[in-house]
């Protein structure tokens, strides 16, 4: 993961998925104006925080992403394995029971919010599509990292191979002892439980960045960023139910496409992934004949 500090905000990014046309942030609690146990840039609208300081969370928030608010699709999420295709039609709303956002629509951001569970990032390079899950315990054990590979998959063609996962922070083994109820769900939703799963005093350590990881490449996805970052060891970076014993906030995470030129998408696209990203060169208007598009024009706009 990538850190990067802009005025008070303190925000991550996956390092495979730093790209131009895509952009993308995993917010921290720094930069926001919730106090209390919610400090400071809590995004959760049912943890009793003022709406002046909601508001102003999410202004800061979508203001970073360089997106208004109107081109913003959240969800109220519920635990659940339900993966949406959302277009301009769903811009500005919030979907009622959803974990998982995808799109291929540019210009409009996915948000979610996260305190322990997992956010998996899902980008396809090649058709240009994004998809964003909030995936715990009870997601994993409803398989919502294959689902959102499949509603990808329907929605746009994706190939799972083609797909770019990033896993970003959530509640480590070191700090996940659960009990039998969870360990025989995750029994049952992965392909090999013993990788993931150790038995302690108490319980069952759960490594849920692991199960995640089995779930996508179960799906076919290979190419997989971890974060390896314990929201429960950072407690003062991140929010996390369990380490703050249930009074606590959430904290966002948001990404959304940029343009890119559509005609021959998927050749471009394949070339961008072999070879260094094309940028649209400052002045080429000089070294075309006149009455002929541009050479970038030709070539197909990147951004
Ligand atoms: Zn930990």
């Amino acid at each position: 993961l990538l850190r990067e500090t802009s005025s008070d905000l303190v925000t991550y990014r996956f390092e495979s998925l730093d790209r131009p046309d895509l952009t993308h942030a995993v917010y921290t609690r720094y930069g926001g104006t919730s106090r209390g146990a919610l400090a400071t840039l809590n995004v959760g609208g049912n943890v009793g925080d003022e709406p002046s300081a909601l508001a102003e969370n999410h202004r800061r928030i979508y203001a970073y992403l360089g997106i208004p608010a109107e081109r913003v699709v959240t969800a109220r999420q519920v635990h659940g394995n339900k993966v949406t295709p959302v277009t301009l039609s769903h811009a500005g709303s919030c979907l009622d029971a959803t974990d998982g956002l995808v799109t291929q629509e540019t210009n409009l951001a996915l948000l979610l919010r996260f305190a322990d569970c997992q956010p998996i990032l899902l980008y396809d390079p090649v058709n240009h599509c994004l998809g964003l899950l909030h995936a715990g315990w009870q997601g994993i054990a409803l398989g919502i990292a294959r689902r959102g590979v499949e509603i990808m998959k329907a929605s746009f063609g994706s190939r799972p191979e083609d797909l770019l996962a990033g896993l970003g922070p959530a509640i480590g083994p070191c700090c996940y002892v659960v009990g039998d109820n969870v360990a025989a769900a995750m029994g049952y939703a992965l392909p090999d439980w013993s990788q993931v799963m150790t038995a302690v005093e108490g319980g069952w350590r759960l490594d849920l960045e692991l199960a995640n990881a089995q779930q996508l490449r179960a799906a076919g996805v290979t190419r997989i960023e971890h974060s390896g970052l314990c929201t429960s060891c950072h407690v003062e970076q991140f929010y996390s139910h369990r380490a703050e014993a249930g009074t606590t906030g959430r904290f966002a995470v948001a990404a959304f496409l940029r343009p890119r030129d559509h005609t021959a998408r998927g050749l471009q696209a394949k070339a961008q992934e072999q070879e260094s990203p094309l940028t649209p060169p400052t002045d080429l208007g000089s070294l075309n004949a006149p009455g002929l598009p541009a050479l970038w024009e030709q070539a197909g706009d990147a951004e």
